[in-house]
C-alpha cells in the first residue's frame, strides 16, 4: 500500500513538476505496488491467525519536517547588495515550503514564523545569539527531517549559486544534500556546479541527530542572484525544488525501510 500511495504522490508532483518521464515511471510504479497488494492480501502475506485481509498490511507515517528560517528578530543575517535582509527572505521561502509540505500531508514544525529571535523569557542581551541557536536545536529536535533556509554572501560579487551543507551526525544527510542540491541545480540555476558540503563545526549541524541540512540558497553579494532572491515567484519555485527533492529522499528512505 505505502508504493501505491507514494506512487500517486510521485505522479501528481511530477505532473507538476512536469516531469514526464518520472510520472511515467510513478505509474510503473504504482502498478507493480498493485501486485504486491495482490499478493499480499491474497497470498503468504497475511497468512497469522487474527490478520485478515482487512487489516493494515503496511503501516507507514510521513516524517515530521522541521524548517528552520535563520536569523530573524535582531539578527538580520546578511545584507544584500540590494539593502534586502537575509531573514525576510529565509522567513518567505521557508513559509513557502512549509505549505508544500503541509500540502503534501506531512507534519511542519516552524522554528519561527515571526520577524523574531529565540529566546528564552529571560535571556540576557549578550547571549541572545546564543540561547537562539540553542532554542533552535531544541526545536530540531523534535522533527524527523531538519532543514534550515539560509543565503550566501561573499566579499566578491562574482560568486553565485545555492550550496547545500549537510549534518555529519547521520549518514543519509549527505544523500539528502545531494538530491536538494542536484533538483535546484536541474531546474533553477542550470550553471551552478556547486558540490554539497560538509557542516561538521556548523552549530546546527553538529547537534541535530536526524538527516539535516543547510540550504544556502543563493548569494545576496550577486546583483543578479540578489534581483532574483526578491522575486516571490522564484522563491516559490525554490520551496517547490526543495520540497520535491526532499519528498523523493523520503520515498526513497522508506522503500528501502520497508
Ligand atoms: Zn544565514
Amino acid at each position: 500500500m505505502f508504493y501505491i500511495i507514494a506512487g500517486v504522490f510521485c505522479m501528481l508532483k511530477n505532473l507538476r513538476g512536469r516531469a514526464w518521464g518520472n510520472a511515467l515511471l510513478s505509474v510503473f510504479i504504482m502498478l507493480s505496488a498493485c501486485g504486491v497488494a495482490f499478493l499480499n492480501v491474497y497470498g503468504q502475506g497475511s497468512t497469522k491467525a487474527g490478520e485478515g485481509a482487512s487489516g493494515p498490511i503496511f503501516t507507514f507515517e510521513l516524517p515530521v519536517i522541521v524548517i528552520d528560517a535563520g536569523h530573524g528578530g535582531a539578527d538580520s543575517g546578511a545584507v544584500g547588495v540590494n539593502g534586502m535582509l537575509e531573514k525576510d527572505i529565509n522567513l518567505k521561502l521557508a513559509t513557502f515550503l512549509s505549505r508544500e509540505f503541509e500540502s503534501a500531508g506531512y507534519k511542519v514544525v516552524m522554528t519561527r514564523t515571526d520577524d523574531v529571535m529565540l529566546v528564552d523569557a529571560d535571556g540576557v542581551h549578550s547571549t541572545k545569539k546564543s540561547s537562539d541557536l540553542t532554542a533552535r536545536a531544541k526545536i530540531a529536535g523534535e522533527g524527523d527531517i531538519f532543514i534550515s533556509i539560509h543565503m550566501n554572501k561573499f566579499s566578491e560579487e562574482k560568486y553565485k549559486g545555492a550550496q547545500v551543507y549537510y549534518s555529519v551526525n547521520d549518514p543519509t544527510s549527505a544523500s539528502l544534500a545531494e538530491m536538494l542540491q542536484r533538483g535546484i541545480a536541474e531546474s533553477l540555476q542550470t550553471d551552478n556546479k556547486r558540490a554539497i558540503k560538509s557542516g561538521d563545526g556548523l552549530y546546527l549541524l553538529d547537534r541535530v541527530r536526524c538527516p539535516a541540512v543547510i540550504v544556502e540558497c543563493g548569494f545576496l553579494s550577486n546583483w543578479e542572484e540578489a534581483a532574483r532572491l526578491m522575486d516571490e515567484e522564484y522563491l516559490k519555485q525554490m520551496a517547490f525544488e526543495i520540497f520535491s527533492a526532499t519528498d523523493d529522499f523520503v520515498i526513497e528512505r522508506m522503500s528501502t525501510d520497508t
